[in-house]
């Protein structure tokens, strides 16, 4: 059985805002979950249901089996992160890490050794005497997980807490908790925004739009294998490009250009002729030049963006525009005329109006 149980968790909000849509996920003990997708999308609602900060309007959430809905925060063993660090400005590092099992009565010396222990993991030890206000971003954001860790209990939520960190730090900080969840192994939860904070992350990844779960899965399934439109443009960047268009005679047009589409639709595309039809690949996905099982598509370079690793190069076709991801040493002139390939196998194709994946 799951450890944690989200069963049609609905949030509806006294003004009558209905935040969550029927939220379904069974977590497995020791999972890292991401949830992903833009503000306002009921992450933080989500969260705050499981950790019993908000009420559940309708549904079950189940730890261990049980019904927990009617449990307080305490009662349910939650440790949160928050975006503002919270901690207590005028306790030193020691004492706000400190603070929690002092609450629970726990032993001085036993507190001794966990604050030391969890100081450790963070590398915080030389700034345990010192006040937050002397302390960095990065290294008051660790104190807030230490504060969470420390109480070992068996869920972890975080609500977007590198979001304050400037990009260099954020990096460094997602590294150390992907380690520290290693480390102690607790199941966790955690809330972003960010693609590839959630991608680099998690063990699986639910992506949420409007209140509704679009798709849950692997890193890997979510790249390979979007579900729809919004979570192929969600996951990967630069974005997927689109091309929306009607299906006339088995083919779709970029620009003044024709992509048949029998080679990828075979049987399937008869029910599409007439009707709209989203074809997708990904800016790293194409190759330069004419390739063999490919669509060959002539476009316009408008502007190439070095970046070191890789240039992005964003080019038109008629109305149509395209960024491609290609090797530097690749990149073309500004305003060249180019032929690039997309493999057949790279291509996905969506419905036009479901926006569902057409396999
Ligand atoms: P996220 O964390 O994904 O940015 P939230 O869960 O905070 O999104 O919010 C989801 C939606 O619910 C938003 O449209 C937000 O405005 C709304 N919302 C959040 N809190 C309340 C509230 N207390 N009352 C009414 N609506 C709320
Ligand atoms: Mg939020």
């Amino acid at each position: 059985m799951a450890y944690l149980t989200l069963k049609n968790l609905n949030k509806i909000y006294p003004n009558g805002f209905h935040a969550v849509h029927n939220f379904n996920l069974e977590i497995e003990k020791g999972e890292f979950i991401v949830f992903v997708g833009s503000s306002g999308c009921g992450k933080s609602t989500t969260l705050r249901m499981i950790a019993g900060l908000e009420d559940i309007s309708s549904g079950e959430f189940l730890i261990d089996g049980k019904r927990a809905n009617e449990l307080g925060p305490r009662q349910r063993e939650v440790a949160m992160v928050f975006q503002s660090y919270a901690l207590y400005p005028q306790m030193t590092v020691y004492d706000n890490l400190a603070f929690s099992l002092t609450l629970q009565g726990v032993d001085e010396d036993v507190i001794e050794q966990r604050v030391e222990k969890t100081a450790k993991i963070l590398g915080l030890t030389e700034y345990l005497d010192r006040l937050p206000r002397a302390l960095s971003g990065g290294q008051r954001q660790r104190v807030a997980v230490g504060r969470a860790i420390i109480r070992k209990v068996g869920i972890f939520l975080m609500d977007e807490p590198l979001s304050n960190l400037d990009a260099k730090q954020r990096v460094t900080m997602r590294s150390e908790i992907t380690q520290i969840h290693k480390e102690i192994g607790a199941t966790t939860i955690y809330v972003t925004h960010d693609q590839t904070e959630a991608m680099t992350m998690a063990d699986r990844i639910v992506v949420m739009k409007d209140g509704y779960i679009q798709q849950v899965g692997t890193p890997h399934e979510l790249y390979f294998d979007p579900a729809n439109v919004f979570v192929a443009g969600f996951i990967g960047e630069p974005p997927m490009n689109f091309i929306k268009d009607t299906v006339k005679n088995g083919s779709i047009s970029f620009g003044d250009q024709k992509i048949d589409l029998t080679a990828k639709l075979g049987d399937r595309l008869k029910s599409y002729e007439g009707k709209e039809i989203y074809f997708g690949f990904r800016p790293e996905s194409i190759l330069l030049g004419e390739e063999a099982d490919s669509y060959h598509i002539s476009c316009n370079v408008e502007l190439t963006e070095m970046l070191g690793d890789n240039t992005n190069v964003y080019v038109t076709a008629g109305q149509e525009q395209a960024i491609l991801k290609v090797d530097p040493h690749d990149t073309p002139a500004m305003d060249a005329q180019i032929v690039f390939s997309i493999p057949y196998k790279n291509v996905y194709l969506f419905d036009g109006e479901t926006e569902a994946v057409i396999k």
